[in-house]
């Protein structure tokens, strides 16, 4: 049995059990939080405004609900630009037992600093083969996959360089990827094309928010490439409504894809994106109700199982196709 690594170490793939592909335990800018210490992280329940031994306490009680509920296990995505700190993860998932898995890798929508600017693809693979081999921020953490993103403004110059950049990583680790994508400006397609031209097997390659469109064309056309693709924004209802989201789920069961999908909610236990009025606002209209970690546990997989998911489609979504993914 091949091993994934964890925060807290190697584990047998078989010991990762039920997983969350795609949970934040923090997200917050790294060059905001280095500049000016004293800017607040937020929440989405008042207070909203934490200090940073709230921000470890409300992700070790974000993680104990978790646990709670019967997750063993957490993709973690947090990568540049998200505030990757792999001994805050490590700390949580001592304090709780959540098995966490970290990840190397870049997300940005368009912004590259000039390190990056001035720097081709097989320089910035390096530093990615780098944590995958040796260890996260000088730890001996490694990370167990590769994180890239592609938004609004598409795949423009600098997010191809990362994709490439993600893809070279892969093929010389065996590391697999997880992209952002956003269904609503077309992106899946072309990140799939990026990572298949730099040789990277199908299996290998997850687009994450696939589920924020409910356009089953759209969706099955990446699907017929091999990739698996993430369901894993339940809550924000902002990009889809919560019931768009079930119904897309339980049509792509009916067409028997339970082994390509993820179920995750891409929650934050905290963020520092958003000043306490909007998150007001956006709570305030629905915008992101009930977004938390325990979403798919709670909700989603009750819901489905009265539908009619079966034991093993859910055995397959949530504890064998993280395995899958992430030893190949
Ligand atoms: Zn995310």
């Amino acid at each position: 049995m091949a091993r994934v690594p964890t925060v807290t170490g190697m584990v047998e793939a078989d010991q990762l059990g039920t997983t969350l592909i795609h949970e934040h335990l923090r997200n917050s800018d790294e060059a905001v939080h280095n500049q000016w210490p004293i800017a607040g992280a937020v929440k989405e329940d008042k207070p909203y405004e934490v200090s940073p031994d709230q921000v470890f306490e409300i992700a070790v009680r974000e993680a104990k609900a978790a646990v709670d509920l019967g997750i063993e296990t957490i993709g973690e995505p947090t990568a540049m630009f998200l505030g990757r700190d792999v001994e805050f993860m490590r700390r949580v998932s001592e304090e709780t037992g959540l098995q966490v898995i970290p990840c190397t890798g870049i997300y940005t929508y368009d912004y590259l600093p000039q390190f990056f600017m001035n720097r081709d693809p097989d320089q910035i693979a390096e530093l990615f083969v780098h944590d995958v081999e040796q260890g996260i921020q000088g730890t001996d953490i490694k990370a167990a996959f590769i994180k890239c993103a592609a938004d609004e403004p598409g795949v423009n110059e600098n997010i191809e360089k990362v994709h490439r950049a993600a893809a070279r990583a892969s093929v010389r680790t065996g590391a697999p990827i997880m992209a952002h994508s956003r269904p609503a400006s077309n992106t899946g397609p072309r990140q799939v094309e990026i990572f298949l031209e730099e040789g990277v097997e199908p299996g290998k390659i997850q687009i994450a928010h696939t589920g924020d469109t409910d356009d089953l064309d759209y969706i099955e056309g990446l699907l017929e490439k091999g990739v698996w693709i993430g369901l894993d924004r339940y809550g924000l209802d902002i990009f889809l409504p919560y019931e768009k989201r079930q119904q897309t789920a339980k049509a792509l069961l009916e067409r028997g894809y339970a082994d390509r999908i993820f179920l995750s909610a891409d929650s934050v236990a905290t963020t520092d994106w958003f000043p306490p009025n909007i998150i007001d606002g956006l709570i305030a209209s629905g915008a992101a109700h009930d977004w938390n970690i325990r979403m798919v546990p709670e909700r989603v997989l009750p819901e489905l199982r009265d539908w009619g998911l079966t034991e093993e489609q859910e055995r397959t979504m949530m504890v064998e196709n993280p395995v899958r993914w992430l030893t190949g």
